[in-house]
């Protein structure tokens, strides 16, 4: 179980990034306008973020490491230049340590002049693409997958950077949504199968593009559309041209954990409201694998959407159990396992007045580990709890995702071996009861494109390059 971003740190998944870009009619502080993006993305990535802004046939930047509101303090901001094309990134790592040397955007000089790279994604044939470049003599300056990107797309341009984007695309496997920024031109990308999603908007005479539509609203820009599976969106003098990678599968396979967890409530994507989804999860809980019981309650702050869903459709009040520490900073954002183990309490607290004595429904969004979930039933019942039992938005994880979450090998699944009965015993709890898939797939009916289930059915657009990762140990 888990709360948002700031959960990181005990028993979750992580989404890997999240992008933006703006490209103006004309020269101002385009820097902002990616900051207020960025900040509206913050829960896509907390451990470094990066601004980088085109201006007069140049190309400056700002990189650091940490939430958006720390790395552009003390004037960081105010010194980035006006310009008309500006592209920012929020970054948590699947790949590559957290370092600054990994932060992105990726800012180089290449046959396109002055070009910058920002990824969300994972691409699951890096390392033969890296051996690739590295025969060409490439030295790399990180250890991530966006900068190979970027070397496969300056490698394949011919002075063109749509020529680079469209010949190296044709070589990457996995998933990666894409802001590639020369100094005349924005490009949005997203990978065949649409794993990841992208968003275009404007606002006056700007374009925007952006992982989510949360960070569309947060600029003041109106939604106009999500990109194509396969899509390369062109933003430049022209307006907006789209173009089409070379055999797009007719099958999409976009990232479902992204409306059961990693976007943000107020977020549409690809049609479907995250919101929607979530409250139509808790509701089919209570319609489909109910129980008895005094109140209910939801893991804050992804899991309370549903929890209200299921309270409103089983007639059993919705009390909250857990309050949380919203003042949690960066301190305890770190992908260290060491950090994970005691840290829960200064997380959130039981409500004890609220549920001593009463048999408490607790609803989350997923178990990774289930070590969070041990610790809040733990929690629960030493506030007080008379019985206390689990309901999961989402089927069991059974497999790792090499696409761009932090979930990698079996053995960090609770559910990679064990069935339900044996999950509610390892954590604790009275019950527990998960959405089937075809009922997670129902909650979000609404979305147009189809779904990648990998971790949940082991069936993944892509195998992994490393497989030896993924076996069970
Ligand atoms: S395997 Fe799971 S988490 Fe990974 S991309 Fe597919 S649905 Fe998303």
């Amino acid at each position: 179980m888990f709360l948002r971003s700031e959960k990181a740190p005990f028993d979750s998944m992580h989404e890997e990034c999240g992008v933006f870009g703006v490209y103006s009619s004309e020269t101002r502080n385009v820097a902002y306008t990616v900051y207020y993006g960025l900040y509206a993305l913050q829960h896509r990535g907390q451990e470094s973020c990066g601004i980088a802004v085109s201006y007069n046939d140049k190309m400056d930047y700002y990189k650091g490491m940490g939430l958006v509101s720390e790395v552009f303090s003390s004037g960081k901001l105010e010194a980035l230049p006006e310009g008309d094309i500006a592209i920012g990134h929020v970054r948590y790592s699947t790949t590559g340590a957290s370092h600054l040397l990994n932060a992105q955007p990726i800012v180089f000089t290449g046959k396109c002049g002055k070009t910058a790279v920002a990824h969300n994604g994972n691409l699951v044939n890096t390392k033969s693409l890296r051996d690739e470049l590295i025969s060409d003599n490439a030295v790399f300056q990180t250890t991530i997958d966006s900068e190979v990107i970027a070397y496969m797309i300056n490698k394949y341009s011919d002075g063109d950077i749509l020529t680079g984007i469209k010949r190296a695309c044709a070589k990457f496997r996995g998933s990666y949504c894409l802001v590639v920024m020369t100094t005349n031109q924005l490009v949005a990308v997203r990978d065949p199968y649409g794993i990841r999603p992208m968003v275009l908007g404007k606002s006056l005479d700007d374009y925007i593009v952006a992982s989510e539509t949360c960070a569309l609203d947060a600029v003041g820009a109106t939604y106009i559309r999500d990109l194509k599976p396969g899509e390369i969106l062109v933003i430049d003098s022209n307006g907006l041209t789209s173009y089409f990678m070379d055999d797009v599968p007719k099958k999409s396979a976009s990232c479902i954990f992204e409306l059961v967890y990693f976007a943000r409530a107020d977020s549409v994507m690809d049609g479907q409201s995250v919101y929607d989804a979530r409250k139509m999860a808790g509701k089919i809980l209570a319609e489909k694998y109910g129980v008895e019981a005094d109140i209910v309650s939801g893991v804050p702050d992804s899991a309370v959407v549903a929890a209200r869903g299921y309270s409103e459709a089983s007639g059993i009040p919705y009390v909250e159990a857990l309050a949380k520490n919203r003042y949690v900073g960066r301190t305890f954002i770190q992908p260290d396992q060491a950090m994970r183990e005691n840290v829960l309490n200064v997380k959130m607290n039981a409500l004890r007045n609220n549920i001593q004595g009463k048999r408490l429904i607790i609803i989350d969004d997923s178990i990774v580990r289930g070590t969070t979930s041990k610790k809040i039933v733990r929690m629960l019942r030493e506030a007080g709890a008379k019985e206390v039992h689990v309901r999961i938005c989402s089927p069991i994880i059974k497999h790792p995702c090499h696409l761009g979450i932090d979930m990698q090998t079996y053995n960090q699944l609770i559910g990679a071996y064990r069935n339900e009965e044996q999950i509610a015993k390892v954590i604790g709890a009275d019950s527990i009861r998960y959405l089937s898939i075809e009922d997670l797939v129902e909650t979000c009916k609404c979305s147009n494109l189809d779904f990648c289930l990998g971790c949940f059915n082991g069936q993944y657009p892509y195998p992994s390059e490393e497989t030896d990762k993924y076996k069970l140990e």
